[in-house]
């Protein structure tokens, strides 16, 4: 059952990040202007409260540096997150405390989050040190809470163990404890199974579901594979060269895809659903330069239906059903252009 509701916790609008590239001695010389991989390009969207939110979209298409920027591990070149009515960048003090506890990221490789030196209670018990939990006692009671609502049970089995003593799946088990023992509110979840044996994989996304529903976490699942976000997310947003192309309910973007690109990752990407439909081609040419983007619509010279007016004009989001948008000239006829 989803517990998804249509109340925003997360605004992002209009973020931006654009990383100023290192120019050769020559290109200086010749006073080229400053030159950016806009890794981030004025993207819109929210998180809505208990809901899991997909950010898919091939390597280097800007998932990870948006979780990083939400949960305040990068900053922004331009546009705004905003939490409760506030403005992330603006919080400071015991504000800004207070979001890092309510905000955490897990990420992909649980192996080189956690430190082989401390057990799992010391792994654990860290945000807790930094967030002020002075008494032992009750550091004691939450980080066993933690361990077991991350399934390892019964808790004193795990806690003085070192991350080499445990399997992948226990690992990444012990990064999600490590990321709900502040009691958040959202999560940002980056490809936290794409390094796990495939076996154990649905296990790790059930345990992400029930973490949704009995502490009501909002979450951003970051994943290139298509398979998994349709297992557990409510909406997905597909993203492109730092854009986005698509986003929507799943069941839309995934069974209904309406943008080639989206299509072509279907196609690309083996989902063990025989009823998406496979309809155009994978995607077989590399991604373009990410410093001179294509003109028009970044897509289009990979795209099999791209027209000359796809060359020069870029898209923008626009409704094709209720909740769904896609940035695709081919799409637009014209309308609604609020994708929140
Ligand atoms: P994804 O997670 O979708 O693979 P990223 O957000 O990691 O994408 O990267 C998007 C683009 O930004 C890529 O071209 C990447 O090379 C570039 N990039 C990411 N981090 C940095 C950085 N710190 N400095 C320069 N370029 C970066
Ligand atoms: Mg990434």
């Amino acid at each position: 059952m989803t517990k998804a509701t249509k109340k925003p916790i997360i605004e992002v609008n209009n973020l931006t990040k654009y990383y100023p590239v290192e120019s050769g001695f020559l290109y200086s010389l010749l006073k080229k202007e400053q030159r950016y991989v806009k890794a981030v390009d004025d993207i819109s969207f929210n998180i809505h409260e208990g809901e899991i939110i997909g950010l898919a979209g091939e390597s280097g298409s800007g998932k990870t540096t948006t979780g990083e920027i939400i949960t305040q591990l990068q900053d922004p070149t331009s546009g705004e997150i905003i939490y409760k009515g506030k403005e992330t960048s603006d919080l400071a003090g015991k504000e800004l405390k207070n979001f890092r506890k309510v905000c955490q990221m897990i990420f992909q490789d649980p192996y080189g989050t956690l430190n082989p030196r401390f057990t799992i209670k010391r792994t654990i018990e860290e945000p807790l040190l930094i967030h002020g939990y002075k008494d032992p006692e009750k550091r004691l009671q939450k980080i066993k809470e933690a361990i077991e609502k991350a399934e390892l049970r019964p808790a004193e089995k795990y806690m003085y163990r070192y991350p080499h003593e445990l399997s992948g799946g226990q690992r990444q088990r012990v990064a999600i404890a490590r990321g709900i023992v502040l009691d958040p509110k959202i999560m940002v979840a980056d490809e936290p199974v794409s390094m796990l044996d495939v076996s154990i994989r649905a296990g790790v996304l059930n345990l992400l579901k029930s973490l949704r529903d009995e502490m009501g976490l909002s979450m951003l699942y970051v994943s290139h594979d298509l398979s998994t976000i349709k297992y557990i997310c409510d909406r997905t947003i597909i993203m492109y060269l730092g854009r986005i192309v698509e986003i929507g309910p799943t069941k839309d973007v995934i069974d209904k895809s309406v943008h080639p690109y989206t299509k072509a990752l279907i196609a690309s990407v083996p989902i063990p659903d025989p009823e998406i439909s496979r309809e155009g081609a994978g995607i077989e040419e590399e991604l373009p330069d990410q410093i001179d983007l294509p003109s028009g619509c970044r897509f289009s010279p990979r795209c099999n239906k791209a027209t000359n007016r796809c060359k020069k004009e870029d898209p923008k989001l626009v409704k094709v059903s209720e909740g769904h948008y896609v940035a695709c000239l081919l799409a637009d006829k014209g309308g609604d252009n609020s994708s929140n």
